[in-house]
């Protein structure tokens, strides 16, 4: 087979501030302007957003979680409808993460070896065995187009000794996750010519059926032949410096399309969260895509932007938002509170979102004390949409060559 079937994502570095980059990331299911926030679509589905209205507000790339779609559906069922672009009608870009932090997270019964992770299923008690290579076998099944390295989140606190062994853990499964890939990634959907990667019923076309959503059936195939999955690797090290520089000099070794730093947001201090971030970020290659997984605050997701960081995940926006709390450029608001009962005002008057546009606080805090779904829709719409407009603020702060960048 030729080289050049198998082209994996591209990223450039259009513009710096101090540390800060305004890059573009260009996938099989097209580009996306860096700093990115990626909205998680855990079980293939951002919850409560629609895809169509996700691609309204300019989400460019969002998540789904391998450890949750291998219980359900199960890898094989999205593999036949089409990989998840086709399964969930999502034709821009898709992250897979590698099951790994779930099983760490959610399974307080696993077991871990040499080999892998033997963990129960949290939906039925069901045994089950992630590797390195079957979450990768996995994510190549899922289709998504940047996957991630299996790796073990180190638990926090944990002592040196511990985080040094989980790290080094970490770095064999590395290796073991990048052969894998490289001698499997021509068995993704994309690499069968000829052959759809959707249910059928889609309309064959071109890529500009990914500029123009909404104007009947889109084809979610990828735009061209000849691209390929990327695989991204994952820094590991607890919250100890100098592992976390080994780590990333090792990961660095072993050669990926991005890195990503793990096993933060897992319960230590903000402030210690943020120096590890600042320290790993300075020994992260200038030219490969930096992404710091499952944080934050509106917030926090400037700040590591500021500090270099080229793409971020949270459940923060939608998870806040089922539960009545609104991200607005007024602060927080808990529109739960009796005092918006009779407030006329948007969510947020600074906010050019449907739902800013349309509702009063009034409503919407009526339809969240009414225990009504469309408070969780509408609330989950502003807050996502207040994540990625304050995300392309930033990225054109940084266009215009502005170190100090403002929430
Ligand atoms: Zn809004």
């Amino acid at each position: 087979m030729l080289q050049s079937q198998t082209v994996p994502a591209s990223f450039h570095i259009e513009a710096t501030a101090g540390k800060a980059r305004a890059g573009r990331l260009v996938t099989p299911h097209g580009e996306i302007e860096t700093p990115v926030f990626m909205p998680v679509g855990t079980l293939a589905s951002v919850k409560g957003v629609p895809q169509e209205t996700l691609e309204e507000l300019g989400a460019q790339i969002i998540l789904g979680n391998t450890y949750h779609l291998y219980l359900r559906p199960g890898v094989e069922t999205v593999r036949r409808m089409g990989g998840l672009h086709g399964f969930m009608a999502w034709p821009r870009a898709i992250l897979t993460d590698s099951g790994g932090f779930q099983v760490f997270s959610l399974n307080e019964l696993r077991k871990v070896s040499e080999e892998g992770v033997t963990f129960r299923s949290h939906l039925d008690g069901s045994p089950h065995f992630f590797s390195p290579e079957s979450a990768t076998e996995a994510q190549i099944g899922l289709g998504a187009d940047i996957i991630m390295a299996f790796d073990e989140c180190t638990e926090y606190p944990a002592d040196r000794g511990r985080v040094r062994a989980s790290m080094e853990l970490t770095q064999r499964w590395a290796e073991r996750c990048k052969r894998y890939f490289e001698e499997h990634k021509k068995e993704g959907l994309w690499q069968k010519s000829g052959q759809s990667s959707v249910a059928s019923g889609r309309r064959p076309a071109g890529s500009e059926a990914i500029e123009q959503p909404g104007n009947g059936p889109v084809d979610h195939r990828p735009p061209a032949t000849g691209h390929c999955q990327s695989l991204f690797g994952i820094v590991q090290g607890g919250m100890d410096r100098e592992l976390r520089k080994e780590s990333a000099e090792r990961t660095i070794a072993i050669g990926f399309q991005g890195y990503a730093i793990g096993g933060l947001s897992v319960g230590e201090p903000r402030a210690l969260t943020r120096e590890i971030v600042e320290s790993t970020l300075e020994h992260l290659p200038e030219d490969k895509p930096r992404y710091l997984m499952g944080v934050g605050t509106p917030e926090e997701i400037v700040e590591y932007a500021s500090q270099g960081v080229d793409m971020m995940d949270c459940v923060l926006p939608t998870r806040a938002a089922r539960h009545g709390l609104l991200f607005t450029s007024e602060g927080k608001v808990s529109i739960k509170q009796a005092r918006y009962a009779q407030d006329q005002n948007p969510p947020d008057p600074n906010c050019g979102c449907r739902v800013c546009q349309r509702y009063s606080r009034a409503y919407l805090r009526h339809l969240y004390a009414s225990n009504e779904m469309l408070a969780q829709v509408l609330n989950s719409i502003h807050n996502l949409s207040f994540y990625l407009d304050t995300m392309r603020r930033v990225r054109h702060s940084i266009s215009l060559g502005e170190v100090r960048l403002s929430f």
